[in-house]
């Protein structure tokens, strides 16, 4: 009898008990691997069995931890593995073995427990499984997931002999914790050392290409895609269509795209997440007509690409009108991030009072980031009043920092020195300093990162100089610094010194000196544009003719001939 459902799975269980058959019987192995590892299973019930069986072999074990290891209470698998080890209870219980330790391993990964993780590290070098690669590839990945990377990379580093499986979880690893850099030098060694990647690995490098704007590095990992033939798989090419398009390159995307015969909900996803950001909202709304027609449902990152790209347009009524539909027409409930998009629309589009009135008739708690969307609009659209009245009344948590930037900026604008000195000496007490400006470009396959007012560039001299060139360049072209948006009680020649090192434009001027003459211009930039930038960006791509892309937190900005795609509303 095939086992597909958990019902099937008691009835033979009774028929067993009834019939008297041995455990050993392969009808209880099939029933206790089917409750134990299908997705349509039940842990507890195969741990039922286990205990029911009077000697179950390590087979029954491991399958129990593994089970554990992916449901969710992971904590499971690591308490049976500590009575395999201890040997409780007191009948026979087998040994750990090279079958319980990857899965032990994986679950202490999934818990984020590095202390557990290293104990049982301990007990792997302990008994001896010095040889076996997919223990020690285990212990790379439970690193990886932990944030400890020296350790990860240890083990990496020791291991006579490296598979595809090795460099993935490492490559994996750096990338989960922000270090794409890394991320990409680590698959490019890989790669020279003649490890044919999978498509677990062409993924990760793609997230790290995405995320530092890669994008000669993405063109060239999507080559090897086509020599492996893996293009077809939905996680590479859904992988190649979010590296396109937050490199700022639709187009590509659009390619790989048309490309899929069999397009899922989140190919279409990511290509209406691309043309949301790069501000392209009718295409974007248009992709999601398209995808309803052809019979895909949206699911919940769906919508928020749809919210997003009637955000970006300012369109507060089609935006309301989504909303309403999500859960009427697809039944999906609105999340955070759904309110969020509305919050925002209204928010930047200096309706403030309906901001405010719908965060309160919200059927879901507004978390703090909603309202800091809304105390933000109230500094960018001058109503300090109802910031303060907000500030005062949420009693905003001092834990956060962007917090404090928040509120600082509010009374510097409002002109309260005092206030905002009293605020520094608190943040400085605390240990809390704003988060610098940083911005990423990439030259012949390496990334390049500025912060702002950094010096330790190998070429910052020259940078400078270049800074100075196009500073006057502009200025002859009616270019004023907008110091009124340093927010420091500064003069106004250090406000606009100030203000030429911000981290875009040390990048945009690394960019004219080591990119050819006419050539694209592409930066990522860690937090949103400041309006200096964006006029500085709009005139350097008319005086020197070139493109440039920027990347900010939030959005694209393509400048061209003076003019940015996202007419200077973000
Ligand atoms: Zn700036
Ligand atoms: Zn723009």
């Amino acid at each position: 009898m095939e086992v597909t459902t958990m019902a099937q799975a008691m009835q033979l269980h009774a028929q067993a008990l009834k019939l008297g058959s041995e455990p050993h019987h392969q009808n209880y192995t099939k029933l206790f691997t089917f409750s134990a590892l299908s997705p349509s299973g039940d842990p507890n019930y195969a741990r039922l069995i286990l205990s029911s069986l009077r000697t179950p072999n390590s087979y029954y074990w491991n399958t129990m931890v593994r089970s554990y290891c992916d449901s969710s209470d992971p904590f499971q698998s690591i308490s049976l593995f500590l009575a395999m080890h201890l040997q409780e209870p007191h009948r026979t219980v087998p040994k750990p073995d090279n079958f319980t330790y990857p899965f032990v391993l994986k679950a202490c990964g999934k818990l984020k427990d590095a202390q557990i993780g290293k104990q049982v590290h301990g007990l792997v070098l302990k008994v001896g499984f010095r040889c076996d690669k997919y223990v020690w590839n285990s212990l790379i990945h439970l690193y990886g997931k932990c944030g400890v990377l020296g350790d990860a990379r240890k083990v990496f580093d020791e291991m006579s002999e490296r598979d595809v499986v090795s460099w993935t979880s490492l490559i994996d690893g750096f990338v989960d914790n922000g270090m794409c850099v890394e991320g990409i030098g680590l698959f490019s060694e890989m790669v020279e050392s003649g490890i044919v990647p999978n498509d677990a690995t062409v993924v990760a490098v793609l997230r790290a290409c995405a995320e530092t704007g890669a994008l000669e590095m993405g063109r060239r990992v999507h080559g090897i895609v086509e020599e492996l033939g893996i293009g077809e798989r939905v996680n590479v090419s859904t992988g190649l269509i979010d590296m396109y398009c937050k490199c700022g390159s639709i187009d590509s995307a659009r390619e790989v795209f048309d490309m899929i015969v069999d397009k899922d909900v989140c190919s279409w996803t990511a290509m209406i997440h691309g043309l949301a950001n790069h501000g392209m909202s009718r295409e974007a709304v248009r992709f999601f007509d398209e995808m309803v027609n052809a019979g895909v449902n949206p699911d919940e990152r769906t919508m928020t690409a749809v919210l997003a790209a009637c955000r970006n347009a300012g369109w507060t009524t089609e935006g309301c009108l989504y909303l309403k539909e999500m859960r009427k027409r697809y039944g999906i409930r609105p999340n955070l991030q759904h309110y969020g998009c509305i919050v925002d629309l209204f928010a930047r589009s200096g309706q403030l009072e309906e901001a405010e009135d719908f965060i309160r008739k919200m059927p879901i708690m507004p978390d703090a980031v909603l309202w800091r969307t809304l105390i933000w609009a109230c500094q960018f659209h001058g109503d300090c009043n109802r910031a303060e009245r907000l500030i005062k009344e949420l009693n905003i948590d001092f834990d956060d920092i962007s917090n404090f930037v928040l509120i600082s900026n509010i009374y510097a604008s409002s002109g309260k020195w005092h206030d905002k000195a009293v605020l520094r000496e608190t943040m400085s007490k605390q240990g809390l300093s704003k988060p610098p400006g940083s911005s990423k470009i990439e030259v012949d396959c390496r990334v390049h990162e500025f912060i702002a007012g950094d010096s330790n560039h190998i070429e910052a001299h020259d940078i400078f100089k270049k800074l100075e060139e196009i500073d006057e360049r502009l200025r002859e072209e009616g270019y004023k610094p907008e110091v009124s948006e340093v927010l420091l009680e500064i003069d106004d020649e250090e406000k606009a010194f100030q203000l030429l090192h911000h981290s875009e434009k040390l990048a945009v001027a690394f960019g004219l000196i080591k990119t050819k003459p006419g050539s694209e211009i592409r930066i990522v930039k860690n937090l949103r544009s400041c309006g200096d930038c964006h006029t500085f960006m709009k005139l350097v791509s008319r005086i020197y003719g070139r493109e440039i892309v920027v990347r900010d937190r939030i959005r694209f900005h393509h400048f061209r001939n003076g003019d940015c795609s996202c007419g200077d509303y973000w």
